[in-house]
């Protein structure tokens, strides 16, 4: 995956998505031309997504052009330390190369968070990455955990029409913001009919003959066709770095240090 999360899943797409849907629906020009006003009337997720593909490979393309022109080695497969020097690199087709070297960075990232209570299916119940391969418009739609990429999905999907629901553990949203800033989106956000189920927790989201049936803590259940995941992030646990011994992974999936020496970037989360 060339260029990471930024590029592929996260970062670059949102933001392509994010264009789109604003070029797409013409809100930001409504106050102009009224609040009827569209650049297209039936906005298909296709409309969306040829637009991500387009920046997206382009994008890689710069990354993987500046990477020869410094003339950067790349290793294209998953990797994991055989010892604390070498890496093992296993590509597609389960061809192994050894990698040696003095010093590692580990940057393997994150991944969203996969709790075993919910029922991903990848179509109605979808987490954040998965999100942008939708294959239509969901008419209705509960996000959970109000953080940056859950509030990003929520605010894109209301304004394509979606009738958004967020659930969200705390008592607000974006706590990390200034108060002053989240209730004037929580204003413009409720404007585009979404609602908010503060301080409830979600227990379980289960597949339904309607959809997706979520159920709280406080026993609330929510029956819309479509469910999105935002909720949290672990760090990839997938480069084995205990064979480095220096690291491990804890239950979240964060790199913990045990000794200070061999590897930069040792908590990447
Ligand atoms: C929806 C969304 C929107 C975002 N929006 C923004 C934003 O607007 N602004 C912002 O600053 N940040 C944003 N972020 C966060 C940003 O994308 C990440 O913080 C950033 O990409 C992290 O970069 P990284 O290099 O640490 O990890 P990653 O991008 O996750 O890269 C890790 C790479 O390591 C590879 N890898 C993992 N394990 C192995 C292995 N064993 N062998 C070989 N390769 C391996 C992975 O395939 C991946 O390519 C967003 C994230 C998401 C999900």
């Amino acid at each position: 995956m060339m260029g990471g999360v930024c590029i592929n899943t996260g970062t670059i797409p949102s933001k392509t998505f994010r264009e789109a849907v604003l070029y797409l629906t013409g809100l930001n020009q409504r106050e102009l031309y009224g609040q009827a006003y569209r650049v297209k009337q039936d906005i298909t997720i296709s409309d969306v997504s040829s637009r991500i593909h387009h920046v997206v490979a382009r994008e890689i393309d710069v990354v993987r052009n500046q990477l020869s022109r410094n003339h950067v080695a790349t290793h294209i497969g998953t990797a994991h330390f055989l010892d604390p020097h070498t890496l093992a690199v296993v590509g597609d087709h389960g061809q192994q190369k050894k990698i040696a070297a003095d010093k590692f960075v580990i940057a393997v990232g994150t991944r969203p968070a996969r709790p075993d209570t919910v029922d991903f299916d990848g179509a109605t119940i979808v987490d954040s990455d998965q999100i942008l391969g939708l294959d239509k418009v969901p008419s209705s739609m509960v996000v959970v955990g109000a953080g940056v990429i859950g509030i990003e999905y929520a605010s894109m999907f209301a304004a394509l029409g979606t009738k958004v629901t967020v659930v969200e553990k705390r008592p607000t949203m974006l706590d990390f913001c200034d108060k002053e800033i989240v209730e004037a989106l929580q204003y413009q956000l409720r404007d585009l009919a979404v609602t908010f189920r503060y301080s409830e927790s979600v227990r379980e989201v289960q597949k339904h003959p309607a959809g997706t049936l979520t159920t709280s803590s406080a026993s609330r259940r929510w029956p819309p066709p479509r469910w999105s995941r935002a909720a949290g992030r672990p760090t990839t646990p997938s480069a084995n770095p205990s064979a480095t011994s220096s690291a491990t992974c804890n239950p979240s999936g964060s790199i913990a240090s045990r000794r200070s020496a061999t590897s930069a970037g040792r908590k990447a989360s």
